[in-house]
């Protein structure tokens, strides 16, 4: 869709504008009960850009340690070696159950593995609606916060999911995709922190699916985008507090702490795919909560299409220059600052803009 006939269709704006007001306010009174989640923020982000100063020592470490806990471990350089190693470890003719990530949406690994011959599955409910719909994620947080109600009825019927009203909707979801747990043989999930002290894999979660996709099939593979890296488990819990607190769901109703356990092959796949090597290191310390896509003007007119491939909004405009290649729609920017005012990590994204904006008018991309 292009980005004009995304501004036209009013349900994007309704659907952004709706979920702003519902998490805006839960989010504020989240961080005046909880102030420490502020300081939490602040180390997380010094921790996370000290580990990308020195990415080789810190992934190096990390692979140490995963191999002596049993684990199979990968360093990927790009989205296409990411994509193959995966293929190789589930093969095909496979159910693959994955949890919502947004580094798997990044290397376009559920295609990939459906083109092996793969039935893959998108078990967090809002994913398995884009998924059927046969959409993209219209927030990073809130993928399915463009469709009614209605629209979400029609969409599920598709795969033979009916209710009247959200609730039956979702039990609908949930019988199907206990069916196709109990099955899968393989599970795949993204992380969103990652302990360089123990090899632990965290993932915070509200529906309680991430907890069933990682723990029930014989495989599980978990992709780390390697600025997830932190030095230990104390930093890696905060860090899940911090974005459980920003999505407005703190506390979380589960924080899942995933290592090798004995019946099941653990592999990790560290991703870098830009990250090492870019200008825009800064922004390596996003948690990827969506806030500031929820906040940003342009969004709200337009959602996840302003964007790259992947990645949309204010933290999209950077993720894409970092993974894909500037986007030339970050000329679209209205530069307002709210996404640098509202973001737990302070990220000054306008500066990071001008530089964007600056590389394509000069063909120079000052670091
Ligand atoms: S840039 Fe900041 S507000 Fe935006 S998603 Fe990342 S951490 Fe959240």
């Amino acid at each position: 869709m292009s980005i004009y006939r995304a501004i036209e269709q009013e349900t994007i704006r309704d659907g952004v504008l709706r979920t702003l007001g519902n998490l805006r306010d839960v989010i504020i009174k989240t961080l005046n009960d909880h102030p420490y989640l502020l300081d939490y923020a602040q180390e997380v982000k010094k921790a996370r850009l000290e580990v990308a100063e020195n990415f080789d020592y810190w992934i190096d470490r990390s692979m140490k340690i995963l191999e002596s806990r049993g684990c199979q471990v990968y360093h990927a350089r790009n989205g296409e070696e990411a994509r193959k190693i995966a293929g190789e470890i589930v093969g095909s003719g496979k159910i693959v159950v994955k949890a919502k990530s947004m580094v798997s949406e990044e290397i376009h690994l559920r295609e990939y593995l459906q083109s092996l011959g793969n039935e893959v599955w998108e078990t967090d409910l809002g994913e398995f609606i884009v998924q059927v719909a046969g959409d993209r994620p219209m927030h990073m947080i809130v993928p399915a916060l463009h469709y009614s109600e209605r629209q979400v009825m029609e969409i599920l019927k598709r795969v033979g999911i009916r209710g009247s009203d959200a609730e039956s909707l979702a039990n609908g979801v949930r019988e199907f995709m206990r069916r196709k747990f109990l099955k899968a043989d393989a599970g795949v999930s993204g992380c969103n922190a990652f302990s360089a002290e123990s090899g632990r894999v965290f993932l915070v979660e509200n529906e309680g699916n991430i907890r069933l996709s990682t723990s029930l099939p014989e495989k599980y593979i978990a992709l780390v985008s390697i600025e997830k890296i932190l030095p230990g488990d104390d930093l890696a819990l905060k860090s899940v507090f911090v974005q459980s607190a920003y999505v407005g769901t703190f506390p979380p109703a589960y924080i899942n702490v995933n290592e090798k356990v004995d019946g099941q092959e653990m592999h990790v796949i560290f991703v870098d795919n830009g990250r090492k090597d870019t200008v825009f290191r800064e922004h390596l310390a996003c948690i990827k909560c969506g806030r500031c896509q929820l906040e940003c003007p342009v969004f709200q007119l337009a959602g996840s299409i302003w964007g790259g491939e992947v990645y949309g909004g204010p933290t999209g405009m950077i993720w894409t220059a970092i993974t894909e290649g500037i986007p030339e729609s970050c000329f679209l920017s209205t530069l307002c600052g709210k996404c640098m005012e509202v973001c737990p990590s302070g990220i000054d994204m306008p500066e990071m803009i001008r530089k964007m904006r600056s590389a394509l008018l000069t063909g120079r991309l000052e670091g």
